[in-house]
């Protein structure tokens, strides 16, 4: 499913896209601070049970298993960003092939290989599934079979993450991101990622002519 980062990452930058895009810089800054939060808190869990993480790349069960992650509008505009003006072929028809084949409810349309294809834009729930001791089983979701292996994600990282994004959503002012977080508004933002219909993100991407910008959108 992932590749992991045990290490403090860094954020990843687009600046030419992001001087014309407002809101690229807001979710690429969200998944610099979750991917803080979560190497942080792998840090301190191996720490604290002494035990090891056991998610690998090509370690890709849970991107099976999983038929509910949680897809925010944002996280979606940057999906379709990436897969419409970055991908390159090969990996671009076969992407397009698995989106244009994507049954609702079915595996996530992104994993290629056992590997997640989108894995710098991949959606902050898959970032912070993480799993120590071994390696999920086939099928296995360890949230149920074994809570105590599941990566509690630090809740300050989430909510700086969640009010980075809010001017997305026409959210902004210290006060207002404060209320809006502490609201949960974002929750009643969220889709399922496997229940999208992800055959419009594959015509896009038919459609697009490189060195023409496109319009984004789910
Ligand atoms: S250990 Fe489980 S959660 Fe981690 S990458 Fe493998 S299948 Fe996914
Ligand atoms: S976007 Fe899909 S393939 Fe990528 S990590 Fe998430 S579930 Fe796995």
């Amino acid at each position: 499913m992932k590749n992991k980062q045990k290490n403090l990452s860094t954020r990843i930058s687009f600046p030419d896209d992001e001087k014309t895009l407002p809101w690229l810089p807001l979710i690429l800054d969200a998944f610099a601070i979750i991917d803080k939060g979560i190497s942080v808190a792998i840090h301190e869990h191996e720490k604290k049970f002494k035990t090891r993480l056991a998610c690998s790349k090509g370690c890709g069960s849970c991107c099976r298993t999983h038929k509910d992650i949680p897809l925010y509008p944002l996280e979606m505009v940057a999906i379709y960003w990436h897969a419409i003006e970055k991908l390159e072929q090969p990996l671009r028809g076969m992407i397009k092939k698995q989106l244009l084949s994507h049954k609702k409810g079915g595996t996530c349309p992104f994993l290629l290989d056992g590997a997640c294809s989108i894995h710098s834009f991949r959606p902050i729930a898959c970032r912070q599934f993480n799993v120590f001791n071994s390696p999920c089983s086939e099928g296995e979701d360890p949230y149920h079979t074994r809570r105590k292996d599941v990566l509690t994600p630090l809740e300050k990282y989430t909510h700086q993450a969640i009010a980075v994004m809010l001017p997305f959503y026409g959210i902004t002012g210290e006060a207002a991101k404060a209320h809006a977080v502490k609201s949960g508004f974002i929750h009643t933002q969220v889709r399922v990622l496997q229940s999208c219909d992800w055959t419009e993100l594959a015509r896009r991407m038919d459609d697009f002519n490189f060195g023409t910008p496109a319009s984004h959108g789910g």
